[in-house]
């Protein structure tokens, strides 16, 4: 990708043209943690079927606009009707969706950093203005601070991230429900990193409440390739949702592999648990290390290390060809890195790495 030139000869927006985009280094290594991926693919069954539907998709067709089969398979699973559920390419689209269709010019969304920037980034470019609240030292929501920043902004959309991105801490029920009682508009809850969670905001849905939860097949379904997410909440938001969308913005074969993903739920939930006993293993022998370390309830941890610069330990980690995400310049994260869980062999390689680079 080219670089932008400081003054391009046909300027973008004003507030576009200030903005820094969105990147994560994809840098050639043996080992990459560092984009919270599955480090496995799905069940070779998957493979076939969408394989198969390849030949069957109606090429010359457009896709079913409303994805009204994975609508409703997506649906079931959860317990909700299909007008309860919208789909999107990637999680992404479903926040920035609800960003066009409730935030906007003259509107503001409300944020507790860190947290995954893709909320603050994607309110940005739709014109929304951003209420950035703080958590606590350790990272921790803080409920005084909610109840300041949502009465002062006043927000259409209140983000909450939970497992939180890139702690990977995750919020009780109770503060999910206390914030729900205090947000203003929509309270959106991202659970890209659900199932690795031992409870989810899914059981608080009801067309009565203005909550909705949003889902990815980018990790706990080794889907990252497909760009796929999913939005469950009351039907009157999915309404909205379904009207600002672009026309067939679900592609036939996606729709496809999607349903086809969903006949493998039982794979899907025994990676989940495997990848969180590792998650552990990978803990407790981070904690052996001078490292400080976040509880996660997600596929990846934060940690920071107390007696090399975290930017050091990365990039040393990469000489080894290992790959972990360079928090340590981020804001409010001084010093920290973020590991993706892998598999045992590609652990056992940062650790090792880790441990030399350390010790
Ligand atoms: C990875 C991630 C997503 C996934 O976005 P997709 O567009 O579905 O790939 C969403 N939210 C958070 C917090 C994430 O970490």
């Amino acid at each position: 990708m080219s670089s932008t030139p400081v003054s391009p000869p046909v300027p973008p927006r004003d507030d576009i043209g200030l903005m820094a985009g969105y990147h994560s280094a994809q840098v050639d290594v043996d080992v990459r943690l560092n984009t919270n991926e599955s480090p496995e693919p799905p069940p070779a069954a998957f493979l076939d079927a969408v394989a198969a539907a390849v030949s069957t998709v109606d090429w010359h067709r457009y896709p079913d606009r409303a994805a009204t089969a994975l609508r409703t398979r997506i649906g079931s699973l959860h317990g909700v009707g299909p007008d309860q559920v919208f789909v999107a390419n990637g999680s992404n689209e479903v926040l920035q969706t609800l960003s066009l269709a409730y935030a906007g010019p003259g509107r503001s969304v409300a944020v507790f950093e860190p947290t995954y920037a893709l909320h603050a980034h994607i309110a940005r470019i739709t014109g929304s203005s951003v209420a950035e609240g703080e958590r606590t030292g350790d990272f921790a929501l803080d409920l005084d601070e909610v109840r300041r920043v949502l009465a002062e902004a006043h927000p259409a959309l209140t983000y909450l991230c939970s497992p939180n991105n890139p702690t990977g801490m995750l919020e009780t029920p109770d503060t999910v429900a206390e914030v729900l009682g205090l947000a203003p508009g929509l309270l959106v809850v991202d659970e890209a990193y659900g199932q690795f969670a031992p409870w989810s905001a899914l059981e608080l849905v009801d067309e009565a409440t203005p909550l909705v939860v949003t889902r990815t097949f980018s990790k706990t379904w080794s889907m990252a390739a497909a760009r796929l997410g999913y939005l469950v909440g009351p039907s009157w938001v999915v309404a909205q949702l379904d009207k600002v969308v672009l026309p067939y913005h679900l592609d036939s074969l996606k729709q496809v592999a999607g349903l086809a993903a969903l006949d493998h739920v039982g794979a899907m939930e025994e990676r989940v648990s495997r990848l969180v006993e590792e998650r552990g293993r990978v803990e407790a022998a981070l904690r052996d290390l001078p490292c400080e370390v976040w509880p996660s309830a997600a596929n990846f941890i934060l940690f920071r290390p107390t007696t090399v610069a975290g930017a050091e330990v990365w990039q040393r980690l990469v000489e080894r060809s290992v790959l972990v995400r360079d928090c340590s310049s981020w804001p409010r994260l001084d010093g920290c890195l973020r590991v993706t869980i892998g598999t045992r062999d590609e652990d056992d390689r940062f650790l090792a790495s880790l441990r030399e680079v350390l010790t």
